[in-house]
């Protein structure tokens, strides 16, 4: 694929044979390294797992507490075989990092998922000088374009004030991992009562363990029977919409809190009242500034429209390349919610009729949310 002397796409996924490990591999491996939790990223039964301090916790919740999972500081450089490897703030989620690998006076570094805007629940984005850079691509069509995330918090406050005022709870669908927490801590906390989904509950215990601060919230099990939900805020996974466990709020005004927001029809097809644009991906001139920043002459693109941004470097002189993601056939029932979206993306990254992505989207929804409901249960996370 490239003359580069650090990294080649396997079968399993991107090998460093210098280092003889993985990077978010697609299947079981002795050595994977990690760049976050989310189900696309990290597959479980690999024999060990490598990741940043701060990402730890929320790994070793989703691959089990018997999977192997060792952690270094970010920008703590480790020898790893004939390579050094370090790993750096991705922005992303709690713990989500940029992989760094140097070789010889050769650099690559693995984006894994990124977003440049501030979040007050993870270390910034930081920006990584190589020569070979790996992006993905989530959000890689210029509709893309996130509003200033204050004026979007401000506008989930307005909303949750309307429904107080029509007597309705507040019930915001978002990713259980990152997303979710990204709104506890930005919400306004005096407008009413703040429930979570089981799911959310437990990853919001290891951003408090990594020192996040966060609002208290009661899981909506803990609330009595016959409790009032039409001044509360709750925030669960998106499967769970349209499960059983989210009858109980009588009068209910549910809105979704995703990039994918920008697409109207998205909305309307998955029949909720409001969508508020906000992602944890970086948007459009986001991903082109980022790969601008690392000055790397070649650049491998993945995990989304790969094409239109591959394309437009090679228009900038970049050597540019399609990296292809493959999925597990289980992946279709994984109730991450992140690999959902990734998902989707990737079947239509030639696309972009809204349709698509909505039909991508409704059909993996009715398995997930029967699988949130049935791990809700047994006090899983997924
Ligand atoms: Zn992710
Ligand atoms: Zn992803």
């Amino acid at each position: 694929m490239s003359a580069n002397p650090i990294l080649r796409l396997t079968e399993a996924g991107l090998y460093c044979e210098p280092g003889d490990f993985f990077i978010d591999p697609w299947r079981r491996v002795e050595r994977a390294v990690i760049t976050h939790a989310h189900a696309d990223h990290a597959r479980r039964g690999c024999g060990s797992y490598l990741t940043s301090d701060p990402g730890k916790h929320p790994l070793q919740l989703r691959m089990g507490a018997d999977a192997l999972v060792q952690s270094i500081a970010y920008g703590e450089a480790v020898r790893i075989r004939d390579v050094t490897v370090s790993l750096h703030p991705a922005g992303h989620v709690l713990g989500s990092a940029q992989i760094r690998i140097e070789h010889s006076g050769y650099v690559a570094v693995v984006s894994g998922d990124y977003k440049v805007d501030h979040d007050p629940t993870c270390a910034s984005f930081e920006s990584v000088k190589c020569h070979l850079f790996i992006t993905e691509s989530t959000f890689g069509l210029p509709i893309y374009r996130w509003a200033r995330s204050a004026e979007v918090f401000a506008a989930i406050d307005s909303w949750r004030i309307e429904n107080q005022a029509a007597g309705k709870a507040s019930l915001l669908l978002a990713y259980s991992l990152g997303k979710a927490q990204r709104i506890l801590a930005s919400v306004d906390r005096s407008i009413g009562p703040i429930f979570a989904h089981g799911a959310v509950e437990a990853m919001n215990r290891a951003y408090r363990s990594a020192g996040v601060e966060l609002p208290e919230i009661a899981t909506v099990q803990s609330a009595s029977k016959g409790f009032d939900w039409s001044k509360a805020l709750i925030v669960a996974p998106p499967s769970a919409w349209g499960s059983p466990w989210a009858r109980r709020f009588g009068e209910v005004s549910t809105a979704v809190a995703s990039g994918w927001m920008t697409i109207r029809g998205t909305r309307r097809r998955r029949g909720v009242d409001r969508g508020f644009v906000i992602s944890d991906h970086a948007d459009w001139p986001g991903l082109l500034g980022a790969i601008e920043a690392t000055g790397a002459s070649e650049v491998w693109v993945t995990h989304g429209y790969s094409a239109v941004v591959a394309r437009l470097l090679l228009e900038r002189g970049i050597d540019a390349k399609i990296v292809s993601t493959r999925f597990e056939g289980e992946r279709i029932d994984s109730t991450d919610d992140d690999s959902l979206s990734d998902n989707a993306a990737a079947a239509v990254s030639t696309l972009t009729s809204s349709d698509t992505i909505d039909g991508e989207n409704g059909s993996t929804d009715i398995e997930s949310s029967r699988s949130v409901v049935r791990n809700e249960d047994a006090g899983l996370l997924e």
